[in-house]
């Protein structure tokens, strides 16, 4: 029967209670019982019978193993169910509970193993009784945690205090297990038989067994009816198989002690025990796993965020200092061509419209940075090389000419074109002009902008920005992109920072190195268009 596909609804924990199985695990999960099956098969054949050496040790130390198993599974289902506040994971923790408890007075109980008749001074009949005890609770338990997780979803959260009713559920496991251990053994002469002496076992064992196995396929159905049927229901699933292979090879296999049947027997106890342990440890590792990695890349993005956020700010009061001095210039001007004896109106008239200007100029500046740090990897869009070049060149041409610099700037037809953001590149490159500007400005002799661009491994399109400047101060190109670093008496050394975030969202680089005798040479790399052949 195929199960609906239902999604985890996302306001709950990612627990293995909750989170549907893969493909993968219901392959596995097929995997295991299906070779549990073959497993069984050749158990079940004539070598069963077949009669091994008592060994001492093998029995405190499976008894041992699988108290230990059930005990941890226990705790981590308790855990869990804290977690999702259910019940029906408390019923099916106390299952995994009584289950490794009634282990303790089996192990007590067993003959020879720590006095020859056992160490309670149970009958014959106690032993085998606590076994089946253990064989009914476990699928009981099973058969409430269906049944209470199937029903109506939102009375798996109850009101109550989880703690008192993890810690009552313990309690009352633990004395159910005392008392059961007491009844058996005191009423050990009245139970009906099921050994009818160490080798040899009763027909009624044979029912017994039956509508154990019964008793577990109702379980089993049970689990596989669940709406919401998660990874541990899986799990379940499985155990509740080897549990009903155990009991089959127990009695009707097996049921001499140290047969080799009663062996394998316990070895699939053994197997149903450590089923659901294994697949909680490594599901919650994986689990895990998870959670640090998406805390980590969080983690990464709240400081990209932040760093944008610090750039946004700093790239703003960089932008807009120089219109805000022109303004403070012009209507100091404006002032003193007013308070004239004769007031000068044309001239007063001019440093209004000076002003009016840069104000535009300052409110071009603000959209221009906003939507600089608005745009995404999405809006990236297939560009000329030569169009970004020109497109930067045309916003610093008056600081050229007022410099008296020349400009080489030979586009390159050959060139690919590349993925970018155009405002974002150009602003790169007009902060790399202004800078090469600002440092011939302070220099006599020969003042030229060269812009070259060409292919870099292929992959990449390398602009390069070179001047003829005073140059970098030694050892600068290491940390003349860090924010804040500045040789200019009004500089606040954010253009080279901003320009290095731009080009690495932009997933390139950007270095700087010197120049040939003179200036200083800034290059960076965009990724080409995939999309664009080679040559325009
Ligand atoms: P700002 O322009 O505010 O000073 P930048 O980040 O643009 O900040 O530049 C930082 C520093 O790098 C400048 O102050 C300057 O010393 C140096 N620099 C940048 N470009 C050049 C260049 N072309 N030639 C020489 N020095 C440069």
């Amino acid at each position: 029967m195929m199960q609906p596909a239902v999604s985890v609804p996302e306001d709950q924990p990612l627990t293995l209670a909750t989170l549907p199985p893969g493909r993968v695990q219901k392959w596995l999960a097929l995997g295991v019982v299906l070779a549990s099956l073959a497993a069984f098969s050749i158990t079940a054949g004539p070598l069963s019978t077949f009669q091994l050496r008592r060994i001492d040790a093998f029995v405190p130390a499976y008894g041992t193993a699988i108290f230990v198993n059930d005990l941890i599974t226990a705790i981590l289902l308790f855990n869990q169910s804290s977690l999702l506040r259910s019940r029906a994971l408390v019923a099916m923790a106390s299952g995994y509970l009584f289950a490794g408890l009634m282990v303790v007075p089996w192990l007590l109980t067993f003959p020879g193993l720590f006095t020859p008749g056992g160490l309670l001074g149970a009958g014959l009949q106690s032993t085998a009784w606590l076994s089946v005890l253990r064989y009914i609770g476990f699928p009981t338990f099973a058969i409430a945690y269906a049944l209470l997780k199937d029903a109506d979803p939102p009375e798996r959260f109850w009101e109550g205090s989880v703690g008192a009713t993890i810690l009552s559920s313990v309690a009352i496991t633990v004395a159910v297990v005392c008392a059961v251990t007491v009844l058996v053994i005191a009423g050990d002469a009245y139970l009906p038989p099921i050994a009818i002496d160490r080798v040899h076992f009763s027909t009624f064992w044979h029912y017994l067994a039956g509508c154990l196995i019964l008793w577990n396929a109702v379980a089993l159905i049970l689990l596989w009816m669940i709406r919401r049927r998660s990874v541990l229901d899986l799990w379940l699933m499985v155990a509740l198989c080897a549990y009903a292979i155990e009991i089959y090879l127990s009695a009707f296999v097996g049921p001499a002690r140290f047969s080799a049947g009663w062996i394998a027997a316990r070895i699939f106890g053994f197997l149903s025990s450590i089923l659901v342990l294994s697949v909680l440890l490594y599901e919650i590792t994986t689990l895990y796993t998870q959670l640090l990695r998406a805390v980590l890349s969080y983690r990464r993005e709240r400081e990209a965020r932040l760093m944008t956020g610090d750039t946004v700010s700093a790239s703003l009061a960089h932008e807009i200092k120089q219109p805000l001095t022109t303004i403070l210039a012009s209507a100091n001007a404006g002032l003193n061509w007013l308070d004239r004896v004769e007031p000068d109106l044309d001239r007063a008239k001019d440093t209004l419209r000076r002003i009016v200007t840069a104000v535009h100029r300052t409110d071009a500046v603000i959209e221009n940075v906003r939507a600089n740090f608005k745009v995404r990897a999405q809006t990236r869009t297939s560009l000329n090389v030569d169009d970004v070049i020109q497109g930067a060149l045309a916003v610093v041409r008056d600081r050229l000419q007022l410099h008296r610099i020349a400009v080489q700037a030979d586009p390159d037809e050959r060139l690919p074109r590349i993925m970018g953001e155009q405002i974002q590149l150009q602003q790169v490159l007009v902060n790399l002009m202004m800078n090469a500007i600002d440092s011939m400005a302070m220099k006599d002799g020969e003042r030229v902008l060269s812009i070259r661009s060409e292919v870099d491994h292929s992959k990449y399109v390398m602009v390069s920005v070179k001047d003829t400047g005073k140059g970098l101060e030694p050892g600068a190109t290491d940390w003349i992109f860090n924010p804040a670093f500045t040789t200019k008496a009004d500089g606040m050394g954010m253009g080279l920072s901003i320009c290095r975030s731009i080009i690495e969202a932009h997933e390139g680089r950007i270095w700087a190195t010197a120049g040939e005798g003179r200036g200083a040479i800034f290059h960076f790399t965009v990724p080409v268009d995939p999309g664009s052949p080679s040559s325009r």
